[in-house]
This record gives structure tokens, C-alpha cells and sequence, in this order.
């Protein structure tokens, strides 16, 4: 059974290392036939490119030749402390020889001012020999058989192949008459491969890894095992996020997007070779040996488990290009776009902005060269460019987040556009590929910030829901003093709630890290700072807060036509003001649609039966399939109690007067009798099932004699209603009489015709012994019927509306 490892440039730091690195091989030895691939030590690479990079402008690159000489001398001088068998002379001398072709080879470079590929990559690739060189005599000190690799003879580049790929058939070939055998180490240099010629090529930087894979198919290798420095692939690079989660399977499609995207963790070309011939890659780390790492592997769909993960990539360009004339635009992004496809130079983001007559294009830095020749200075191209004003950054980084599941999980969706709302401004979003990827643009210096705060907001457990209370009323208020009183038993379901501001139409209390609700009332008295909506939307502008939702406790329309523009600002709404869901059916849809745009949540629950479920239910029913046939409901808790008074004996006008002291009627008992709210509540129960109805649609059946005269303040209303407190009680004589109670409801129809009327219940009906105050709805349903699904119980009152709220609050996690 042959195992091809990689030990990677992590680690082959130092002789300690190197040491390390042969012992993982002698054990593994002894059950595999190994081959071993080895990455320069590390940082090497880095510095050969920073000589040939200096060559070429005739800088000076003798000191960076020190530093590579002195690193390589102390693994030399350090390895024999360790075994004094190693043959340090001759190493020493063969690595003098190589320092000897590195200098003649730059200081060539610095007389012609150019260089070949071959040279490059000679240059490049000495980190690789040193370290086979290094490794080949620790296992000759200690009496094992070795054999050396030239890839440039085996690997063989496919023809114009400017992306570097092996042709695996060709190499396969090449290693045709060569037999590989248990008791001889076989050593290969990573990064490099041949072209047609045999003459050496790189693989492009960390290619290493991609070595090891060809390696594994050509010799037919059991397994690929790549050693580095962490315990193998975690959901994101772990020394951003050291709590990100260690992957312990992953299939090769998963592992090939997730490296593509920036996990740099393994090299994008590596997964491919592997894939086709169904070999594991198993990611290991040499200073963990324990650890089982990661098994990238073919996974059957069956046991396919979600996956995320987010990739990083630093190495991002940004070209922005502004036109001085609209002819000039017009031409000039025809040509480029013509130019990129020819070139087939894949962008991460491109955006053309019209009217700015602006080009915006964000590439991967691998492209700068050929975008730089061939499209920035094409003749023809240059011509249109002349005046225009063309800028190149390299100031940006790419988060990609990774959001496969085998089911949607709207809850990680949602959370990432939460996020992705408080921050469009600062970065460019790429929603080209929405369903598994969202890749965002960030500025450099930001996204290490960045990339914990999503990470954070997805998976650590602790929630903070950040809160702007408008209106502090009754509701409000007890709002506040629950979510106090809760404090503690949130604080143990990791949840906090944090109040950031609290505002009414004339004061705004406001504190960036959320203000502590012990005396809140107090505070808020003493605060002197007015309420001025446009400073309000200013604040919010400019401090952004993630997971953030504005609750409307008031019965203002100037509040609920801000909605749209609190969506827009990234904002999620919860209100038990029944303005907007009242208002006109075009507002009503906009506000849908923009929330659902902005994967925001928009709730109201309290709008409908105070704190009970109502609307949530309606809506899990239809979510399930369910449709509702019929509705009858007492949407009412004032009229509720009024009715349900009459029954036992009480007047008309008394009961009235009764609920009004009690607060259950609204501030102008008129209100409530004269059905208006009734109908409020029913037409918000009929759009949430499809009906794109107004107020005026909803039949109000008069509640009170229509030559009633129901004019005048509430105090003579009240006094006018003595003279119905016969005719209500001869109603409720005669349907008692009937054996029925006489009752005010909502109803729908089978026709979708809504209206409120009063009516004699009968004994069977469950809204029959409705009364006190409670509500009752009945959903006749395709599911639910002869017997209907019933929910009763308060519909009004401060706390139970307020703890609604409450619900509403905690399903903005
Ligand atoms: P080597 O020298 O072994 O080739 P690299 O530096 O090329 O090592 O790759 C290993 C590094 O990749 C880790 O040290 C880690 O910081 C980084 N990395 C980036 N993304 C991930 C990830 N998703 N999981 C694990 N490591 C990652
Ligand atoms: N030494 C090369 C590099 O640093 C290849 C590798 O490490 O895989 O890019
Ligand atoms: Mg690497």
C-alpha cells in the first residue's frame, strides 16, 4: 500500500522540525510504501522571489541572499546536534554549489533586465531542494535507502497551459518503468513540473500540494496525506477565528469550491487529480499527530452533511475606470468586455455603473498581468482611455462564505444578510451565485474584524438582539419592565437584549452600548434630548448595529411610514401598530417586499388578538399546505366584555361605562362600537390570506341604531347611550329566549367576503361562552373542520399585548 505525504513550508521551519517530519515518515513506514513530497522551508520561497523581483529593477539582493543562507545554515548546523551521523560537510558543500547558480543567475538577471520561465522557476524551487536535500541525509544517517525525484522529468505541463495543469495522462506514462519499493524512501521536490521540453516550471505558489496529488495518481497511492501546521480543515482559517471548527469529512466537491474560494489550507488544483481517481486527501497536522485531521473524500449524497465554511482571499485587485464622455463609455466598456471573454479572465465582481459612466471590476491578483497587457494597454483601448481617469487597489479583501445544505437553512441565510445589510455600504456584495456562495468585498485593514463579526453572529451562541423602542405608552412601558424583569433567565439562554434607545414623539434616550433599564423611567424623564426624526435616521447611518429592530408601540401613522426606510437602513420592525397593516394594500405590499428583499423580519403579531397566536398560526398553516375555508372570531376584548356583561343583567350604557374605566375600550368607546377596529383586525387577517382587500372593503354591520346620534365627547356619548339600554336588552331577552347569546364578530366567509356583524351564537359554536373580555378565533379549514381550530383567551390588556411583543422579540435571533 503506497501513501504519498506532503510536509508543507509550516512544517519545515526548523532542524526540530525536519526532525519531526522524518519521524512521522519511519513510522509510517512501516505499513506503507511511502513517497514523500516536501515544500521549501519555510519563508524560503518568499525570500527567492523578493532576489529575483530585486534583480530586475538592479537592487541590491545580497541581503536577502544572507537570510536565505543564514536559515538554511542553522537547519544544517542544528540537524547534526541532533544526529551527528548526518553528513553535515557534504551537505554544507552542496548547498554552497547552489548558492554559487543562485548569484550567477541573478546577477544574469541584472545585466538583461529580463529572466525566463526556466529561470524563475530554478530560482523559485531552490527552497524545495534544500529541504529534499536536508531530509534524504537524515534518513541516510540513519540507514535508510533513498531515492530523489526530478519532477521536471515525470510532471509534464499541459500544452499552453497558462494555469499550470498537469497532463495527468502524460505523466503517468513517465512513470511507467519506475518501480516503487517499501524499503527505499522516495523524495520529490513539491512545486515544480516540466514543460514539452523537460525544462523545470513552477505550479504556482502553495503547489506543493498539488504535487502530492499527481504524485498519489501516478504511482496509484492508497492515500494522499498533506502535513501543515493546523489540525486539518476547519469551517474557517483558524488563526482569524481560533474557535472555528475542525471538519472532520468533507467531499471532494465541497473541499475543491472551499479552497478555490481562498482556503488556503490546500492548493485549488490539489482536489481534482484525487476526485477523478477516487483517492482520499487526508489534512493532517505534524505537531498533532494524534489528531485524526481531515478526510476529503467522495461522500455518497445519502450521508452528505451540511457544510460551511468561510474562505479568505487577500490577494484581490480592484480596477475602477471613470469615462469623460457617454460615447466614450459606450465604446469603451464594449471593447473591455470583449477583451475579458477572449482572455477568459473570470472576475469576482463587476459592476457598470451608467449613469457614473464608471467600470468597476474585482479580480483575483493572478490576473493583473494579462489584464495590465492585454486589455489596459491594447492599442485600441488605449485610445478611448486617454482622458479617462483609471485607477488599480489592491486594498481589498474577499470573505466567501460557504452555505451548503442539503436543506435550506434559512436561519444562517438570514443571519449573514442581517449582516450584510448593516455593512453594503462598506462593502461590494456579490449575490451572483446566491444559493451557496456570498462573497463580500471588504477594504484589507477591515477584514479580520469583519470575518469575526459574521463568524460570531453565526455560530457563537451568545445572541444580542439590539432594540430601538418607539413609543413608551402603556404598552411600551410594560415591554420594558418585562424584558428587565427577564434579564436573568435570558441571560442563561445566552440571549441579551440590548435596549439601545428609547424614544417617544418628543424624547430620545439613546446609548451606544444599550442602556441599563434599572430606573429607566427616571432616566428617560431626566434625559433633555428632543426627538428629531431626521438625527434619529442619522444615528442609525452612521452607527451601525448588527441584528437590530425598531418596536412601534405607538399608533402613529408618521411612524408606520417610516417602515420602509427603517428596511432600508437594515433594520427589522416589530409593531402592534395596526397602521400600516390598515393602510393602503400598496404600502402594505411594499413593506413585504422589501423585507423580504433585505431578509429582514417584519412582525405584528400583536395586531391581531393582542399577545395570542394568531398570525402566526394563520401562517403555519398555509405554510403547511393548509388553506382556511372560513374564519368567525370576538376580535374584540372590550366588546367582549360589554356583550358578555348584558348577559348577566348588566345595562348597555352601564357595561359600557364599566369597560371604558377598566381601559379596555379604546381611548373613544365610539371607536369600538362603531366596529372599526373589528374590521381593522379582520382585514388584516384576510390579506394574510390572500385577499388584496381595503378597510372599505370590509362590511361593518351597525352595532348601534343607525338614527343613533353619536356625537359629542366621550362623557356625553356615554350619557346618550342610556337611551339604547332597551333596545339592547330586548335583543339579548329574545336571544336568550333562542337559546343563543348575541355576539359582535369578524367573520370570512367561503367566499372571502369579510364583515363584522352581531349576531345570535348558538350553544355548539365555540365562540358561544366568549365573554369577559377574551377573544376567540375559529379557523375552519381544509384540515381543521367540521371542528374548527380554536384559539382563545386575552386579547387585550398591557401585559399580555406586551409579552407579544416579547414572543416577536425573541424570533429576531
Ligand atoms: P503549508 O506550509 O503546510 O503548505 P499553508 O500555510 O500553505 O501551510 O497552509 C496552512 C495554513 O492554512 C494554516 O496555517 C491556516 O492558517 C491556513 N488556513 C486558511 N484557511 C484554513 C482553513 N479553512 N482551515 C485550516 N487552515 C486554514
Ligand atoms: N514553496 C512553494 C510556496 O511557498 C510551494 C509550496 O509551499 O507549496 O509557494
Ligand atoms: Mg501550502
Amino acid at each position: 500500500m503506497i501513501c504519498v505525504m506532503k510536509f508543507g513550508g509550516t512544517s519545515l521551519s526548523n532542524a526540530k522540525n525536519f526532525y519531526k517530519v522524518f519521524k512521522i515518515i519511519k513510522k509510517k513506514n512501516k505499513n506503507y510504501t511511502v513517497a514523500i513530497v516536501l515544500s521549501a522551508p519555510h519563508k524560503i520561497t518568499n525570500y527567492l522571489i523578493q532576489t529575483i523581483k530585486q534583480s530586475i529593477i538592479k537592487k541590491n539582493f545580497k541581503i536577502i541572499i544572507k537570510k536565505i543562507k543564514k536559515k538554511i545554515k542553522k537547519i544544517i548546523k542544528n540537524i547534526f546536534k541532533i544526529d551527528t551521523n548526518i553528513k553535515i560537510k557534504k551537505i554544507l558543500k552542496k548547498s554552497k554549489k547552489k548558492f554559487l547558480i543562485l548569484k550567477n543567475l541573478l546577477n544574469k538577471i541584472k545585466k538583461n533586465k529580463k529572466f525566463s520561465n526556466k529561470t524563475y522557476a530554478e530560482i523559485s524551487s531552490m527552497g524545495e531542494y534544500f529541504s529534499v536535500l536536508i531530509m534524504k541525509n537524515i534518513f541516510t544517517a540513519q540507514k535508510f535507502n533513498t531515492t530523489v525525484l526530478k519532477p521536471e522529468k515525470f510532471f509534464i505541463i499541459t500544452k499552453n497551459s497558462s494555469k499550470k495543469i498537469i497532463n495527468i495522462k502524460k505523466s503517468k506514462n513517465n512513470f511507467k518503468n519506475f518501480k516503487i519499493k517499501k524499503n527505499i524512501i522516495t523524495l520529490m521536490p513539491g512545486f515544480i513540473a516540466g514543460d514539452k521540453n523537460k525544462n523545470k516550471t513552477t505550479l504556482g505558489r502553495n503547489g506543493s500540494d498539488y504535487s502530492a496529488s499527481v504524485l498519489s495518481v501516478c504511482i496509484q497511492a492508497k492515500k494522499c496525506e498533506i502535513w501543515t501546521d493546523v489540525d486539518g480543515v476547519y469551517s474557517c482559517d483558524p488563526k482569524i477565528i481560533p474557535k472555528s471548527k475542525l471538519i472532520k469529512k468533507i467531499s471532494y466537491k465541497n473541499a475543491i469550491n472551499f479552497s478555490k474560494l481562498g482556503a488556503k489550507i490546500i492548493h485549488p488544483k490539489t482536489i481534482f487529480p484525487l476526485k477523478k481517481f477516487n483517492i482520499p486527501c487526508i489534512v493532517k497536522n505534524t505537531f498533532n499527530k494524534k489528531c485524526k485531521g481531515t478526510k476529503i473524500k467522495k461522500i455518497s449524497y445519502k450521508n452528505k452533511k451540511n457544510f460551511f465554511g468561510i474562505a479568505i482571499n487577500n490577494k484581490i485587485k480592484l480596477l475602477k475606470i471613470k469615462f469623460f464622455s457617454k460615447n466614450n463609455f459606450k465604446k469603451f466598456s464594449y471593447l473591455v468586455l470583449k477583451k475579458i471573454k477572449k482572455h477568459n479572465i473570470s472576475f469576482i465582481f463587476k459592476k457598470i455603473k451608467k449613469n457614473l459612466l464608471k467600470l468597476i471590476f474585482i479580480y483575483k491578483k493572478k490576473y493583473s498581468k494579462i489584464i495590465k497587457q492585454k486589455i489596459l494597454k491594447n492599442k485600441n483601448i488605449l485610445n478611448f482611455t486617454k482622458k479617462s481617469k483609471i485607477s488599480i487597489k489592491n486594498n481589498f479583501a474577499l470573505i466567501s462564505i460557504l452555505t451548503k445544505f442539503k436543506k435550506n437553512n434559512f436561519l444562517i441565510i438570514s443571519k449573514i444578510y442581517s449582516y450584510i445589510n448593516f455593512f453594503k455600504k462598506k462593502i461590494f456584495f456579490n449575490n451572483k451565485n446566491i444559493k451557496n456562495v456570498f462573497n463580500l468585498i471588504v477594504k484589507k485593514k477591515n477584514y479580520i474584524k469583519t470575518i469575526r463579526k459574521i463568524y460570531s453572529s453565526i455560530f457563537y451562541k451568545k445572541h444580542t438582539i439590539n432594540v430601538l423602542l418607539i413609543g413608551v405608552g402603556k404598552i411600551g412601558s410594560t415591554l420594558l419592565d418585562q424584558i428587565y424583569s427577564e434579564n436573568k433567565s435570558l441571560k442563561n439562554k445566552n440571549i441579551k437584549i440590548n435596549i439601545l434607545g428609547i424614544l417617544n414623539s418628543k424624547k430620545i434616550l439613546f446609548k451606544k452600548k444599550g442602556i441599563n433599564l434599572k430606573n429607566w423611567k427616571k432616566k428617560f424623564k431626566k434625559n433633555k434630548k428632543f426627538f428629531y426624526f431626521k438625527n434619529f435616521i442619522k444615528i442609525l447611518k452612521k452607527k451601525k448595529f448588527l441584528n437590530t429592530v425598531v418596536i412601534d408601540c405607538t399608533s402613529s401613522n408618521t411612524i408606520s411610514k417610516k417602515y420602509i426606510k427603517f428596511l432600508k437602513l437594515g433594520l427589522n420592525i416589530i409593531t402592534s401598530n395596526k397602521k400600516a397593516n390598515t393602510g393602503n394594500f400598496e404600502y402594505y405590499k411594499k413593506i413585504r417586499y422589501q423585507s423580504n428583499k433585505k431578509k429582514l423580519k417584519f412582525l405584528y403579531e400583536t395586531n391581531v388578538g393582542g399577545g395570542l397566536p394568531i398570525i402566526q398560526t394563520l401562517q403555519s398553516l398555509q405554510n403547511t399546505g393548509d388553506k382556511l375555508i372560513k374564519f368567525r372570531g370576538i376580535l374584540s376584548g372590550s366588546l367582549s366584555y360589554i356583550f358578555g356583561e348584558m348577559e348577566h343583567g348588566v345595562k348597555f350604557s352601564e357595561a359600557v361605562k364599566k369597560a371604558y374605566l377598566k381601559g379596555l375600550t379604546e381611548p373613544n368607546p365610539r371607536e369600538d362600537l362603531s366596529g372599526i377596529d373589528v374590521a381593522r383586525k379582520l382585514l388584516i387577517l384576510s390579506r394574510e390570506i390572500g385577499c388584496s382587500l381595503e378597510l372599505k372593503d370590509i362590511k361593518i354591520q351597525p352595532i348601534l341604531p343607525i338614527n343613533f346620534n353619536a356625537s359629542g365627547n366621550v362623557e356625553k356619548f356615554l350619557q346618550n347611550i342610556k337611551k339604547l339600554d332597551n333596545f339592547f336588552h330586548e335583543k339579548i331577552i329574545k336571544s336568550k329566549n333562542n337559546k343563543t347569546k348575541l355576539k359582535i364578530i369578524g367573520e370570512i366567509d367561503k367566499n372571502k367576503i369579510s364583515q363584522v356583524k352581531l349576531i345570535k351564537i348558538k350553544k355548539k359554536d365555540p365562540l358561544y361562552d366568549i365573554k369577559d373580555g377574551e377573544n376567540a378565533f375559529s379557523f375552519y379549514t381544509k384540515y381543521y373542520q367540521p371542528k374548527p381550530l380554536v384559539i382563545r383567551g386575552y386579547g387585550a390588556g398591557k401585559s399580555v399585548t406586551a409579552s407579544g411583543i416579547f414572543t416577536d422579540l425573541l424570533k429576531i435571533i
